[in-house]
């Protein structure tokens, strides 16, 4: 049977047909749907992890258990599960472990464009890349086989364009998966410095075994497409498909196991063609490794930042483009906004109007940058709030305390806020912190995290109570504020960033996609009564939009949820409320 699947779905459909028992991982675009995907299947254990280290930690325990396991994450989540990742390369498997990493070309979603290729190096593991749906899942299988064989935790990479992008694939039966025994081997799985020492060198003989193609099990891996004596091309993953249609002249070799690199395949390659090119995206990762080796590569003018597509490559190749039929440049700017009735519109509010400097961090509030709230500083990666405000409070003897706070949601507080406010509350901090607690991870696509109650199939479960929780972490000054009242945000956080103590705020109304119960009947303006003063317009909610020719605000009761923000700002009754 086949079916058009999205790169995600086909990884999770890998997941299942080649007989993974344990997946583990934190949401992140563009990965995020591989995992959602993967909880429709009742034969495999799936979870949401509270960061991707855990997530990867737990992989390792399944593997080490006998069972295939799988973690997928996008690029700046490997950052964080770097640190098991560098040593399960030498611990090694026992059942096949795979580590799908999403890379973002272009930062659609992102805080950066790094390219996870690198880790591959780093860790000394090898790396497969997948060009489209049908190898996503068929890649899968093969990384399960190169774990096994080479008793390697494996990366696969993949990208925006081949986690999102829909093509044909073929359906299988789940394989009956394999069970290994339990492993108790104190000399593999304990790295003491005495076994690490032994096991490096295996882990340095495994990467001579798998440079070596035809020892990888699987003949078609790296395939060549000879036509022109011409040119040569090496490219992989999403490239290869804008190569073949951009230079349909051109002899390819298609990398399909980008690290470590087969050389001995290259150089028979290079010998047949007269100018040997590389077409990557982001860094000159498999160029550096071919000149490293000796092997001539022709320079090509690529950019290393953003993405690359056909016509890219054609002009590369000084080829002529096709003229857009119009500019996308010319289309009216569409900036990301916090959504009509977001539970963090109201906190914004308030610090941008006490002027504080916010330390932010990433998810759907990072939004609270964009004007007119203009209410983040700084956003440096998950978790960075907490400790950045911290560190500004130490740097200045709590001067800045007094005029900035850290703002991270309740996802990332669990994710890894949580150590940075272990840091503050050891290290007598006086920083201010808000945790926008609207019970769910929002930025990923609602994602139940443990302060929703449900696990990743809606199953019930333990919901963490965060003012129990700071309360046990050592935190004196708790306060819980309702955000959708601006004037008790200001007051709170006056009296707050005042006090030469830690304090951690929580607002603890809901996500309008978390709890769908929260909506209420729109509003609207009446004329009569604005003044025209724009304070409401200042909240940058969506739905309040402006009549230039009255110079009087309106709603759009289409997209109102009845949150009351707008009423409560309002100082002349102009908004009321529907039915
Ligand atoms: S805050 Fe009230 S008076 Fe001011 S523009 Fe908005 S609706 Fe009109
Ligand atoms: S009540 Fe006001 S602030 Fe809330 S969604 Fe409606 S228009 Fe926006």
């Amino acid at each position: 049977m086949k079916e058009v699947l999205s790169g995600n779905e086909a990884f999770a459909r890998g997941a299942y047909e080649y007989g993974v028992k344990v997946v583990s991982s934190y949401p992140g675009t563009p990965s995020t749907e591989i995992t959602e995907h993967v909880a429709q299947y009742d034969e495999i254990y799936s979870e949401w992890a509270t960061n991707e280290k855990v997530a990867l930690e737990t992989v390792i325990g399944a593997s080490l258990a006998g069972r295939r396991a799988m973690t997928c994450m996008k690029h700046v989540g490997l950052n964080v599960a770097a640190d098991p990742l560098m040593t399960v390369s030498y611990t090694g498997v026992n059942g096949g472990l795979i580590i799908v990493v999403a890379d973002d070309p272009n930062m659609f979603s992102s805080q950066n464009e790094q390219d996870s290729r690198h880790y591959a190096r780093l860790a000394k593991v090898p790396m497969l890349e997948p060009a489209d749906s049908q190898e996503a899942k068929d890649f899968i299988g093969i990384a399960l086989e190169v774990s096994e064989k080479y008793c390697t935790p494996v990366l696969v990479r993949s990208c925006t364009r081949i986690s999102h992008s829909k093509s044909v694939v073929a359906l299988k039966a789940r394989n009956t998966p394999p069970i290994f025994e339990p492993e108790n081997d104190i000399k593999k799985w304990v790295m003491v410095p005495a076994n690490a020492r032994v096991r490096h060198k295996i882990v340095e003989n495994r990467l001579d075994k798998l440079s070596d193609c035809a020892d990888t099990g699987r003949l078609t891996i790296n395939p060549v497409e000879f036509r022109s004596e011409e040119i040569g091309i090496i490219c992989a993953g999403v490239t290869y498909h804008y190569v073949k249609e951009a230079m349909p002249e051109a002899s390819i070799l298609k990398l399909e196991m980008v690290y470590p690199i087969c050389f001995e395949k290259i150089k028979r390659f290079a010998e047949k063609v007269k100018k040997l090119y590389v077409v990557e995206e982001l860094d000159r990762f498999i160029e550096n490794e071919l000149k490293a080796a000796g092997i001539e590569v022709e320079p090509l003018n690529r950019s290393v930042c953003g993405e690359l597509s056909v016509d890219e490559v054609r002009k590369l190749f000084g080829k002529s483009v096709r003229e857009p039929a119009f500019d996308p440049r010319q289309l009216p700017a569409r900036p990301p906004n916090m959504c009509p009735g977001c539970s963090h519109r109201g906190m914004f509010y308030a610090i941008a109007k006490l002027k504080l400097f916010a330390a932010g961090d990433i998810g759907c509030y990072t939004l609270g940058l964009l004007p007119p709230l203009s209410a983040i500083n700084s956003t440096v990666c998950m978790g960075a709030s907490i400790p950045m405000a911290h560190g500004m409070d130490k740097a200045t003897d709590g001067a800045l305390a007094r005029k900035s706070v850290a703002v991270i949601g309740d996802s990332t507080f669990f994710h890894t806020g949580i150590n940075g406010l272990l840091n503050s509350v050891y290290n007598a901090g006086t920083s201010t912190v808000i945790i926008l607690d609207n019970s769910i991870t929002g930025m990923t696509g609602h994602q139940p995290n443990p302060g929703t109650g449900c696990t990743i199939k809606g199953a019930p479960t333990q919901k963490i109570n965060f003012p129990k929780l700071l309360e046990a972490m050592g935190v004196k000054n708790i306060r819980t504020v309702n955000p959708f009242d601006p004037d008790e945000c200001i007051k709170v956080l006056k009296e707050e960033t005042a006090k030469e103590e830690l304090s951690v705020i929580v607002t603890d109304k809901p996500c309008i996609f978390a709890d769908r119960s929260v909506i209420k009947p729109p509003f609207y303006v009446d004329v009569n009564n604005c003044s025209g003063c724009t304070i409401c317009t200042r909240l940058g909610c969506p739905a309040i939009l402006w009549n230039k020719e009255e110079k009087r605000a309106f709603i759009d009761e289409t997209l109102c949820t009845g949150c009351e923000l707008c009423v409560k700002v309002c100082r002349f009754n102009a908004i009321h409320q529907r039915g």
